[in-house]
């Protein structure tokens, strides 16, 4: 914290659209009078000059210090032959749980009106543990790594979630049935911690069958917690069902309680610069920082503001069918506040 009032947390605007949809950020917290004081630094695909690194200690150091901090998108540069950012902040700041809420925005519609789900995707193992090899010509072999240690704490905090946020059932998501070793381990873990929350029901689903019974009726699920790959697909499948990228919001939880909220979305290059770009995804997840920090009224009323804003219809960016710019859609949302 600095001073009395102020609370500091890191910004990554990031890259593409990452600058532009920051301001909106940045002029919707001020417009709400959020008690917040950004630390701003760049990562993305800029190497710094000093160390010539993409990443760089102080950036790093930053989220650690303030244990907040929101990120833009950041375009990994393809074919030079170093690790996405994204998956090196992932392992730096071991941010092992990634949370994506998912909910039908009111007066935004889409195929379904009912979807109040959470997503928690293990972030650090699994198939992405980057161990790849060729074992002869023609034969690649790529491991799947799965700890108990990681394993119960993403299942820890799955429970521990759904406690606190007054949700009564997590389903955990797998294919124990073919990888037995792995996914097998996965699941006892999970065992393990539903038996500490008995008021919590806990039920395990196999992903094949996740994806059918979610596209058929994604009221069914609460809260899932699954092993990384398949938090990767499902979170997405997810975001499809309430409107897309433009409207999903993420926070990554670290150990010792740190929060990196993020839009999933990329860097759109397409859109980049023309302030064309929909900001609600990284609003959205500046909301769950706020509610992360506890700033729940805050929250709120920037949450209630968007949902407003976009329910009215008549400034939308043109992924939602409208016409606005960034900057007039943000305009909006304060004038709602
Ligand atoms: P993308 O999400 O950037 O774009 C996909 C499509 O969605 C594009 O047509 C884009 O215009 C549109 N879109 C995305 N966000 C939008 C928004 N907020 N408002 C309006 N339209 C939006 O995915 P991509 O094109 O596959 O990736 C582009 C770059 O982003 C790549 O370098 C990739 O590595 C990076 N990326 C970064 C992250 C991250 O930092 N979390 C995630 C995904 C991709």
């Amino acid at each position: 914290a600095v001073g009395s009032d102020l609370i500091r947390a890191t910004l990554f605007p990031g890259d593409g659209i990452g600058p532009e949809i920051a301001e909106s950020v940045k002029q919707v917290f001020r417009s709400a009078e959020v008690p917040i004081e950004w630390e701003e630094h760049y990562v993305g695909q800029e190497i710094d000059p000093r160390t010539q690194s993409f990443l760089t200690w102080e950036s790093l150091e930053s989220v650690r210090q303030n244990g907040v901090g929101l990120k833009g998108p950041m375009a990994t540069p393809i074919g030079k032959g170093h690790r996405s950012l994204n998956l090196t902040l992932r392992k730096e700041l071991n941010l092992y749980a990634n949370v994506r809420p998912c909910y039908s925005l009111p007066g935004y519609k889409t195929r379904y009106d009912d979807v109040n789900l959470i997503t928690i995707r293990e972030n650090t193992e699994g198939e992405y543990s980057g161990l790849e090899h060729q074992v002869v010509r023609g034969v690649v072999e790529s491991l799947k790594i799965i700890t108990r240690q990681a394993s119960l704490r993403v299942a820890e905090y799955a429970f521990h979630y759904a406690k606190t946020h007054g949700r009564d059932r997590v389903s955990a998501i797998h294919k124990a049935n073919i990888m037995q070793k792995t996914d097998g381990l996965f699941l006892k873990c999970c065992r393990e911690v539903a038996e500490k929350y008995p008021e919590i029901k806990y039920e395990e689903v196999v992903i094949d069958n996740c994806c059918m019974m979610l596209v058929k009726n994604p009221a069914l699920f609460d809260v899932l917690v699954m092993p990384n790959l398949y938090g990767d697909i499902i979170s997405d499948l997810c975001a499809g069902l309430v409107g897309g990228l433009g409207l999903t919001p993420s926070c990554n939880i670290g150990e010792g309680g740190i929060a990196l909220a993020e839009a999933v979305h990329g860097s759109a290059p397409d859109i980049a610069g023309k302030n064309l770009a929909n900001p609600t995804a990284l609003l959205l997840s500046a909301v769950t920082m706020l509610h992360h920090l506890k700033l729940h009224d805050k929250a709120d009323r920037i949450h209630d503001a968007i949902v407003n804003t976009i329910a009215e219809g008549k400034y939308r960016t043109a992924d939602l069918g409208g016409t606005s710019s960034t900057t007039d859609f943000t305009k909006a949302i304060c004038d709602h506040l």
